[in-house]
């Protein structure tokens, strides 16, 4: 391996080479003038060509480092091994329809702040808080606010009393408290009414897709609930469109990218990142690299990663998964239903067509999800999905213009739950260079706000090390 870099490091010397490759924009940008013939694949090693950053997975985390990195100042390119950017955060679009990859909505935290602070142009709308819970088959007003907690039948009056005073409560909790103890352990210790417990545990599946109890940090839970007592926000056209405007604002700031080129791995020498060696055998060299891919793939991709802190990242990730039904119905049998939170059952259903544009034919985009544990039957869970939605929306079926099953997505590959050793990143501190970003290098942040803020991070640190000054202007706190 030292005799190939070397090899590569002396030709590297003498030519001046070019290679073409795809812009984020797809138009194709040549970086210098080929004089000699290089190996296919190989990217020059020659100043004109080496990277300040390299990231690796061109999900949103990825793209969000793109563009802080090049806003820096920072040569940047994103790697990205499928057709299109965008990971998890892609949409669909079937007969007219917008189909994220289950249902996604933005809470009022780190993305949507980063969103902002980007001026994306991003077309969105905020559905009212107010929904049905379903409990031993039956469907009823589930206590969101005032109205609700007034006119529900789940609640006794003790029990409304004790919800209100809970709810007033709940946005003044300082969360790092309960940093150290399970859900479980918050809930049972605090809430005496046990339908109050159950409506609690169905909107903390709902909010952050995990279903965990006995080990889901609470601290995290409780800032997640407080997000989202302001409402979510549903994105128009789906979140691909988020994915665009990033591509298109790191495009702006003269990020370069490649798609369907899988990055295998990630070398390293004397303890400091070299190069980048994609499938083909494209070399690309960099000062910095991101990792912006699951935890897992990132401990492939780095060689001797056992001796590194990526092993406990890996070791210690706990994933997620939901199956994700999404229906386009010409119109909603049962309006009333909208948003139903399963109690006794992991289950959800939302229409996101109540509050954004997802259909240019004017169709109704339902989505469901089933939040699963350990193990998970496929043909059970669309059954079980189906189910909801006969009970929800009876007739839906001639109502049915299209649809989209996904049996198992990974939601999180991991989160904040006791059983964690270290919030992974920014740096991996054993190799000078290499960083990771994604929802599961998580510092309490949740889901996509987590992708936003371990990519922010990263860049961020990679700027103080170099002492060039902030990047950006932190949200919430210094990180
Ligand atoms: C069903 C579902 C519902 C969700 N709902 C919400 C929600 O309501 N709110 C919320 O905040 N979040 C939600 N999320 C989570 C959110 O979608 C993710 O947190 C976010 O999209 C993750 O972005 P990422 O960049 O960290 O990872 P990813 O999107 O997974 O991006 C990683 C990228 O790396 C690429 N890659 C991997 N290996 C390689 C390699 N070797 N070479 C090159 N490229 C590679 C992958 O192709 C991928 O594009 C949901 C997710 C799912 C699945």
């Amino acid at each position: 391996m030292a005799r190939l870099h070397l090899r590569i490091r002396l030709r590297s010397r003498i030519l001046i080479i070019v290679k073409k490759f795809p812009s984020i924009c797809h138009k194709p940008i040549s970086l210098a003038v080929i004089r000699i013939p290089q190996p296919k694949g190989m990217i020059s090693m020659t100043q004109n060509t080496k990277f300040d950053v390299a990231i690796v997975g061109g999900g949103i985390a990825g793209l969000t480092a793109a563009v802080y990195a090049a806003q820096a100042g920072k040569r940047t390119i994103v790697i990205e091994k499928q057709e299109r950017m965008g990971g998890r955060a892609i949409t669909n679009h079937k007969q007219g329809h917008y189909f994220n990859l289950g249902a996604h909505a933005l809470f009022q935290g780190d993305a949507l702040a980063t969103f902002r602070e980007l001026e994306l142009n991003l077309k969105s709308g905020k559905p009212a808080n107010e929904g049905h819970g379903l409990w031993k088959g039956r469907l009823s007003t589930i206590p969101l606010g005032p109205k609700s907690l007034f006119t529900t039948p789940l609640l006794s009056i003790k029990g409304k009393l004790e919800f209100a005073a809970w709810f007033a409560k709940l946005t003044k909790l300082q969360t790092h408290k309960y940093d150290q103890i399970s859900v479980r352990e918050w809930l049972e210790g605090s809430v005496k009414d046990p339908m109050i417990r159950n409506i609690f545990y169905a909107l903390i599946r709902s909010t952050t897709y995990v279903m965990a109890p006995d080990f889901q940090a609470a601290g995290p839970v409780i800032q997640q609930l407080q997000h989202s007592l302001h409402g979510v926000t549903y994105i128009d056209r789906g979140w691909g469109a988020i994915v665009e405007e990033l591509r298109q604002r790191a495009a702006a700031l003269g990020v370069q990218h490649i798609t369907k080129q899988k990055v295998v791995a990630i070398e390293h020498q004397n303890g400091a990142v070299q190069h980048i060696r994609c499938e083909d055998g494209t070399l690309i060299e960099a000062d910095h690299i991101i990792a912006a891919v699951p935890p897992a793939a990132a401990y492939q991709l780095v060689a001797n990663a056992e001796a590194t802190s990526l092993r406990t990242w890996k070791e210690q990730a706990i994933e997620m998964t939901s199956a994700c039904l999404d229906v386009a119905l010409r119109k909603l049998p049962s309006p009333k239903h909208q948003v139903v939170y399963g109690i006794d059952q992991a289950v959800f259903l939302t229409n996101q067509s109540r509050a954004s544009h997802l259909s240019d034919e004017g169709a109704q985009v339902v989505s469901l999800i089933k939040y699963q544990g350990k193990g998970s039957d496929a043909d059970q869970d669309l059954r079980d999905l189906e189910q909801m939605l006969d009970l929800t929306q009876p007739g839906w079926r001639n109502e049915l213009i299209t649809k989209q099953y996904l049996p198992k997505m990974t939601v999180s590959y991991d989160f904040m739950h006791l059983e964690r050793q270290q919030n992974p990143g920014p740096a991996v501190p054993e190799i000078s260079g290499l960083y990771v970003a994604g929802e599961w290098a998580s510092h309490g942040e949740m889901l996509l706000d987590a992708a936003t803020a371990s990519a922010k991070r990263a860049v961020q640190q990679i700027i103080s090390r170099e002492g060039t000054g902030k990047a950006y202007h932190e949200h919430r706190s210094i990180v």
